[in-house]
């Protein structure tokens, strides 16, 4: 019985499981690999092993870390079942598909250099054609349905309190003669008192846990305060007539925040100013929230209860048009602004910044997180001038990171799962490497248990692991 770790063990992207029990081979997560093009280009083409040796897959959730290249599988022959939650299954269509037109689109943008210089076309690492395949794979459960796998593999998923639809899942593996070997993934743990989810459902009695460990050595700020923090930022910006700018993820981030404002609204605690969510496929994702209602917790039902639908609530606007977008960012009107990307990486939000951050009465809220070398981690930094589309901007608005919004388990909360879990042996992925060390160390000293920091392409057979 041996368990592959292929990818995301040490970084935080393109995770990918394989288990091997003899009878079967399992895939668990098909992440994209993200980074430079060249590597990503390369890890992400060759996935590590035959997809036609596997028998079925097992996704955690919608990130795109997690899904993203689903559709290389689907390309290169698999056509077995992919399980995951029923929220999950309605996301993917949308990551998957956005994902496509992506790589599509590169692939034409550079190709038009390519050709110039006659060199050979760039092919996409997939196409829409591939995503549409592997979409007719899903096969959609709810959170506590028992599963059969091939070779008396089974398991069940429940809510990791992530994104909308996020799962962790417990396996059951057979061992001739003896009880079933239990592991636990914690792919991407989520918080407790994250607004509109649950809080994560804890996993017990497993042999094994492959834990998360991206804030390994991070404390958050408690989830409860992101509602006061952004009615703090909203109401002084407003107050002095500016127009409030938040760049978004249109997954999960977006309508966390269209939720805190309209709680926030519904209690009279902001002005009531227009809110534009100017992100095609944010909308598209809101309308998948709107679809899947019993995923979300007690306070969204409650507030549903006050003002029905959130997301066909007046004061919404949601932008189709790229003419639409550009009316909203030649307006001085105070007025709230979410839109994509949430690194202002690319999308529409650089057309907002680059209209308004030169405006001191107006705010610019970093709401997650920004990786090195972006235009948010720019702005993050506190940097005077950045450059858009090219030209240079002085950075007149006021900029401010919300510390209080993460999607993901901190120290504590790491430590906490891990302890209630109670696993004999713990395997730390999905972290940079001082994250693993640093919770590593903790949960040694803390919980007195075997902790592995795996590399990627390290296979480990549990059956021996477990030997007294
Ligand atoms: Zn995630």
């Amino acid at each position: 019985m041996k368990w592959h770790f292929l990818g995301g063990a040490s970084q935080v992207t393109g995770s990918k499981h394989i288990l091997e029990t003899g009878e079967t081979s399992l895939l668990f997560d098909c992440g994209l690999f993200q980074g430079r093009r060249k590597e990503a280009n390369e890890i992400n083409r060759n996935l590590g092993f035959a997809p036609g040796s596997i028998d079925a897959m097992v996704l955690s959730h919608a990130h795109i870390d997690h899904c993203g290249n689903i559709p290389t599988l689907a390309q290169q022959g698999y056509r077995n079942p992919i399980h995951t939650t029923t929220a999950t299954a309605d996301l993917l269509p949308i990551m998957l598909l956005d994902s496509a037109h992506i790589h599509e689109s590169d692939a034409a943008y550079l190709n038009q250099k390519t050709n110039r210089r006659g060199l050979p076309p760039i092919i996409p690492l997939y196409t829409k054609e591939d995503a549409d395949a592997a979409i007719r794979l899903i096969q959609p459960h709810k959170y506590l349905e028992p599963v059969a796998l091939p070779g008396g593999v089974s398991f069940v998923q429940m809510d990791a309190g992530h994104i909308l639809g996020s799962a962790v899942t417990r396996i059951e593996i057979p061992r001739p003669g003896t009880t079933p070997l239990r592991v636990g993934l914690a792919f991407d743990l989520g918080r407790y008192n994250l607004p509109l989810l649950n809080d994560p459902v804890q996993m017990k009695d497993v042999d094994i846990l492959i834990c998360e460990s991206t804030y390994g050595n991070r404390h958050h700020e408690d989830a409860l305060n992101e509602g006061e923090d952004l009615r703090e930022a909203i109401t002084r910006t407003l107050g002095r007539g500016g127009k409030v700018i938040i760049p978004t993820f249109a997954l999960g981030r977006a309508q966390e925040i269209i939720y805190l404002i309209a709680q926030l609204r519904q209690r009279g605690e902001i002005p009531e100013v227009p809110v534009y969510l100017d992100s095609p496929m944010a909308q598209a994702v809101s309308r998948v929230f709107g679809k899947n209602k019993s995923y979300l917790d007690e306070d969204f039902h409650a507030l549903y209860k006050l003002m029905g639908p959130i997301m066909s609530a007046k004061w919404l606007i949601f932008t189709e048009s790229v003419a639409e977008s550009k009316a909203i960012t030649s307006s001085s009107k105070p007025s709230i602004v979410l839109a994509a990307s949430g690194m202002c990486e690319h999308g529409r939000i650089l057309h907002h910044l680059k209209h308004g951050i030169e405006n001191e009465l107006n705010s610019v809220l970093l709401v997650g997180y920004q990786a090195a070398h972006t235009l948010g981690r720019r702005l993050h930094n506190g940097d005077k001038t950045v450059r858009i589309f090219g030209d240079e901007f002085t950075v007149r608005a006021e900029v401010e990171s919300l510390r209080s919004f993460s999607a993901h388990a901190d120290r504590t909360d790491l430590l906490r799962y891990v302890r209630e879990a109670a696993p004999r042996h713990v395997f730390l992925v999905h972290g940079e490497q001082d994250q693993r060390e640093s919770l590593g160390d903790l949960l040694r000293h803390e919980l007195n248990i075997d902790v592995h920091l795996p590399a990627n392409g390290d296979v480990v057979n549990f059956e021996k692991l477990l030997i007294p």
